[in-house]
């Protein structure tokens, strides 16, 4: 027995200071995971517990890539996130056990196609063609944890052509990094690989053709974008 065609190559994130590559298993991304956000997006804030998406491993863009806007969209969005990077098996872990299992932290852009995610939200459907789709996963080298401890607060920053969209703290999450790993951690068998894309502040908004998004975290790094 022979694949057919070749079978897919992992997608990979670089890890800082080290030639080693990160290869991806699966991308859950949180909702609303900070107040002002939610407000803006005119829902509720919801405290009892995160609500989650996914985007396919193939979604994955490095930061510093130069992408097309993509399709049938007029209403392309940033969303910049801390991404937590999974190094080892959870499930059902409490919170308190929850960082010996992350590897280490990245910048992420969860990029959104707006118009078509609150279009399905509006018609109760799923929101893939909104938030699933090629280079919509952009996510800077990984900062072991081991080099930089498990980041509980810090500004959080997001720039387009220069002009600051999004300033905020981690501090401010709603569901914090050890609370998301523990619940998310009750519906799935974590594994080395998996990557969690932790939710946007506020100030999320279009980018154009010819746009440069430029975001950082404290003690994290940063992460940049140019659309085609
Ligand atoms: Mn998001």
């Amino acid at each position: 027995m022979s694949y057919r065609f070749p079978p897919p190559q992992t997608p990979a994130i670089a890890i800082s200071g080290s030639d080693d590559l990160f290869p991806i298993r699966r991308i859950f991304c949180v909702g609303r995971n900070y107040e002002a956000h939610a407000k803006e997006m005119g829902v509720a804030v919801d405290r009892e517990a995160p609500f989650y998406f996914t985007k396919s491993a193939t979604a994955f863009v490095a930061s510093g890539s130069r992408v097309a806007y993509p399709p049938e969209t007029s209403n392309y969005h940033y969303e910049m996130e801390l991404v937590v990077a999974i190094g080892g098996p959870a499930y059902r872990i409490p919170a308190e056990q929850a960082e010996s299992v992350i590897f280490g932290y990245a910048c992420g852009l969860d990029m959104t196609r707006r118009d078509l995610q609150l279009k399905a939200r509006e018609q109760k459907r799923p929101w893939d063609t909104g938030k699933d789709f090629e280079e919509s996963a952009v996510i800077a080298p990984i900062v072991p944890a081991s080099m930089t401890g498990h980041p509980v607060s810090g500004t959080i920053e997001l720039r387009v052509n220069g002009a600051v969209k999004q300033s905020s703290d981690l501090g401010l999450l709603i569901h914090p990094v050890a609370a998301l790993v523990a619940d998310l951690s009750k519906y799935y068998h974590l594994q080395a690989g998996d990557i969690i894309f932790t939710g946007t502040p506020e100030g999320v908004g279009p980018v154009v053709a010819g746009d440069r998004i430029e975001g950082s975290i404290e003690n994290v790094g940063t992460i940049s974008l140019d659309i085609l």
